[in-house]
Order: structure tokens, then C-alpha cells, then sequence
């Protein structure tokens, strides 16, 4: 909970770095980095601090526009928080070395296996890594989508592309996508702006916890965009305290607004990025990890866990598996299109609950 200056036009990096800091596991995780770096120094800082100190993101904003070779503001437009959360993330990646860079980058981390499938029954898998969900707030036949319950259905939907087949003629594939790998800090976009940059103010549905496959999370962090474009308005943060779930307005310096929850839900309906952090056993090895040893040896379990599980992941890519729950299909048996279809939306019924 940071309350940040605004010399220069940086609401963007201001609210971009409070809804990333609002993850318990990437504050715990800067917060205990090694003293030993000038610039992971300033990030370690920035974690450190106490709420309700004012400070700025100058050095920081720095040390991003270096580390990108970006020249921030040049034209004094607005910037796009999204760009600032990912350059974020990837100056601290290249700072670090070793495990804890691997750590950092583990943390946001999603893998999906995606399975292309001619009407011949011919497979062929691919692995997506992504460090943020980039959502469509529409659907293929432009039809408004309006909850997260909704929008992701409609991402994760099975779906008819072009595509030629690597062994026979067939020039389309049903796609799918299958999570292997959940990251503990799920970043959400909705894509509100369009390709020429002007806003969709759609109203979108979703509530502070929120189940994906087999991983339930909980809301940490809020972008909210106010204006008609992308390169104009105003970006602040919400942050929701992990143990209290309170929730607190940070626009830039000023002191953070407790929101009630008719006020928390409304600004939920008008975000632009939320950030969710995984519950369950990771909150465990959170609270065993201290602030002082970043090699304690709750992380070092976690990590082997982590590395067991997925080592243990890579049998589910094998071109045999299918992704349909509950049930190993023969590679060989005939499967029609309708059946696959049906196959899909009942486990994509299953697939994302959203608990309000
Ligand atoms: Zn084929």
C-alpha cells in the first residue's frame, strides 16, 4: 500500500505498482531479496516500506526506462499500465540471478498445452507460457461479455481455426487449451481498449475470489482507468489486505480511502487489470517464509515441490493425452467432432466456478 508522488504524469507506474505489490507473495518475496544489488535495492525499498509513507517511483521509473531502453513520457501521453507491469516484471527478472530469478518469474507464470486436432483425428500440441491473461471482452460474433464467468468460458472455449494439418490436407482444427502449470499470481486484462485505442466502458462482473481449473485465488489488486482512451485520463489502484480483505483506494500521494463493499464492487466492474493471488498451500509456505532468508528452507521445499510437480506435468504432454477430465482416451478410438464438442463443454462447465 503505497502512496506515490506524481511529479511527472506517472499515475500509470504509480497504480501498476501498487496492484503488483499487492500480491503477498511478490511483496515477501522483494522484500527479502539480498542486499547486494543497487538497483533491486530500490525495489526491495519500495516493498519494505511502511503504509502511508510518501514516497515516489522516480529511482524505479528509472531504472525500468533504462533496463527497456524506453524513453517513458517522451510525448507526454498517457501510458499504458499493462506495458509498465510486464516492463516491471522484466527488469527485476534480468536483476536477479539463479533460483530467485526463476522464483520471480515462477510467480506469474501460467503454461497451458494447446491441442490443434483436424477432423481426422490428428494431433499436434504446442506449449503456451504466459505471463498475464489478455481477455476479449467480446466474443467471436462481437456479442458483449459481461463477467469474468462469461469471459473466461469464452477464452478457454474450444474453438474452429484455420490451420493446415501437418499429415494430411485438412486446412482447419479444433483448438483447445489446457492449463498444466498455475501461476500464484494471476494478472488479468481486460482488453477495453481497441485497436484505435478507444475504451470499451463495459461493466464487467466478478467477484474477490475466483476459481481457474483446480486453482482458487483470492483478489489482492485493482487497475482502474478513467477517460475515453488509452492515451488520455487518470490510472489509480485498489488493494484488498490478504488477511482482511479490506480494501483501500490508492490514488497516487493521497491518503488510501477504505472502500465499502458496494464501493469495492463497483470499481471491480470497472477495472482494467486485477490481480489474484493462489490460495491454499502456498499461503502455507508463506507464512513460514521470513522476511530475512530468502533461501529458508520453506522456500527451498517449495521450490523442489514445485519442480517434482512439474517434472511430473511433462507425462501430460505426450501426444496421447486428451484433454478431457476423468477419463484416458485410446489414441486410436474414432472420435466425431460432436463428441469431442460435447466433451469440452461439459468439462468447461466445470472448468471455471466463480464464487462471488
Ligand atoms: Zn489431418
Amino acid at each position: 500500500m503505497l502512496r506515490l508522488e506524481n511529479p511527472d504524469n506517472v499515475c500509470y507506474a504509480n497504480a501498476g505498482t501498487n496492484a503488483l505489490l499487492s500480491s503477498p507473495f511478490v511483496t515477501r518475496f522483494l522484500s527479502s531479496l539480498p542486499n547486494n544489488n543497487v538497483q533491486l535495492n530500490t525495489v526491495r525499498k519500495l516493498a519494505r516500506i511502511q503504509p502511508n509513507q510518501i514516497t515516489n517511483l522516480t529511482e524505479l521509473w528509472g531504472i525500468v526506462a533504462q533496463n527497456t531502453n524506453k524513453d517513458f513520457n517522451q510525448d507526454n501521453r498517457q501510458q499504458d499500465v499493462c506495458e509498465w507491469i510486464e516492463d516491471l516484471q522484466n527488469t527485476i527478472e534480468t536483476k536477479l540471478k539463479g533460483d530467485l530469478q526463476k522464483d520471480f518469474s515462477d510467480f506469474f507464470q501460467m503454461e497451458s498445452t494447446i491441442t490443434y486436432k483436424c477432423y481426422r483425428n490428428h494431433k499436434s500440441q504446442i506449449k503456451e507460457v504466459n505471463q498475464m491473461l489478455r481477455l476479449p471482452l467480446m466474443d467471436e460474433k462481437e456479442n458483449h461479455l459481461n463477467s469474468i464467468d462469461a469471459i473466461l468460458q469464452d477464452y478457454f472455449q474450444e474453438q474452429r481455426i484455420e490451420r493446415n494439418c501437418h499429415t494430411c490436407d485438412s486446412v482447419s482444427a479444433l483448438k483447445s487449451q489446457k492449463i498444466t502449470t498455475y501461476p500464484q499470481v494471476l494478472v488479468l486484462q481486460y482488453k477495453r481498449f481497441t485497436r484505435e485505442e478507444y475504451k470499451i466502458a463495459d461493466q464487467i462482473i466478478c467477484g474477490t475470489w475466483l476459481k481457474l481449473g483446480t486453482a482458487s485465488y483470492k483478489l489482492t489488486g485493482i487497475v482502474v482507468h478513467v477517460g475515453s482512451s488509452m492515451r488520455v485520463g487518470h490510472y489509480y489502484a485498489i488493494t484488498c489486505c490478504w488477511e482482511t480483505g479490506k480494501a483501500y483506494k490508492l490514488n497516487d500521494a493521497q491518503f488510501p480511502k477504505t472502500l465499502q463493499d458496494n464501493e469495492l464492487d463497483e470499481e471491480i466492474k470497472n477495472a482494467y487489470m486485477l490481480v489474484f493471488s493462489k490460495t491454499n498451500e502456498e499461503a502455507d509456505v508463506l507464512s513460514d517464509m521470513t522476511i530475512e532468508d530468502p533461501t529458508s528452507p520453506a522456500r527451498k521445499k517449495n521450490r523442489q515441490e514445485k519442480e517434482s510437480m512439474q517434472s511430473g506435468d511433462e507425462d501430460l504432454l505426450t501426444p496421447e493425452y486428451v484433454p478431457v477430465r476423468g477419463r484416458q482416451r485410446d489414441p486410436d478410438e474414432s472420435t466425431s467432432i460432436n463428441e469431442i464438442g460435447y466433451a469440452i463443454t461439459s468439462q468447461e462447465s466445470n472448468f471455471i466456478e466463480l464464487v462471488k
